[in-house]
């Protein structure tokens, strides 16, 4: 949703109290630009119209701007971080381990999940950090017997010596 509009990104460095480079600013609105991208794609972006700019240094302003909050990040793949703006609403990431697609969805789905941690512990969590792994409502169905899938219908045990035919498993 952040394609496209323009951040005044100078603005926000200085309200953050940093200096307003060049640089931060291109990689700010990049950012802005690309929604979710990783350091790679970042730096492909800045370095379309900066080519001087190095890969380590968006790497070192995206970490100065992720400490102001200027940014945020999650953890879509082992390793490296994946960068969003924070012009976006607060989303969780729902990455299929299947195909690969991810989505965001709304914080407001684990609203529950982050009470409950923080009434038992006192933790709170950072919802939009988050990357819950698993498999995309396309490919759920593909695989139904995979010992990890949650199963899509709970239904009652048949009794022992009566198994009836295994349900057809409908799309609504
Ligand atoms: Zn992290
Ligand atoms: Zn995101
Ligand atoms: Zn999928």
């Amino acid at each position: 949703m952040a394609a496209g509009r323009s951040v005044d990104a100078a603005a926000r460095l200085r309200a953050a109290g940093l200096r307003s480079t060049g640089q931060r600013r291109a990689v700010l609105e990049a950012l802005s630009r690309l929604g979710h991208a990783t350091v790679d794609e970042l730096a492909a972006e800045v370095q379309a119209s900066m080519p001087e700019v190095s890969l380590s240094t968006v790497y070192r302003t995206l970490e100065a701007l992720d400490a102001v909050g200027l940014v945020t990040h999650t953890h879509l793949h082992h390793g490296a971080p994946t960068y969003h703006s924070v012009d976006d609403e607060p989303h969780l990431h729902l990455v299929c381990q299947a195909c690969g697609a991810v989505a965001s969805e709304s914080v407001e789905v684990a609203l529950d999940l982050a009470t409950a941690v923080r009434r038992a512990s006192g933790f709170r969590v950072d919802l939009t950090h988050l990357a819950l792994h698993g498999r995309c409502a396309s490919c759920a169905p593909a695989i139904p017997d995979d010992p990890l899938a949650p199963p899509l219908h709970t239904s009652e045990a048949p009794a022992a010596g009566s198994l009836p035919a295994p349900p057809t498993l409908t799309e609504a």
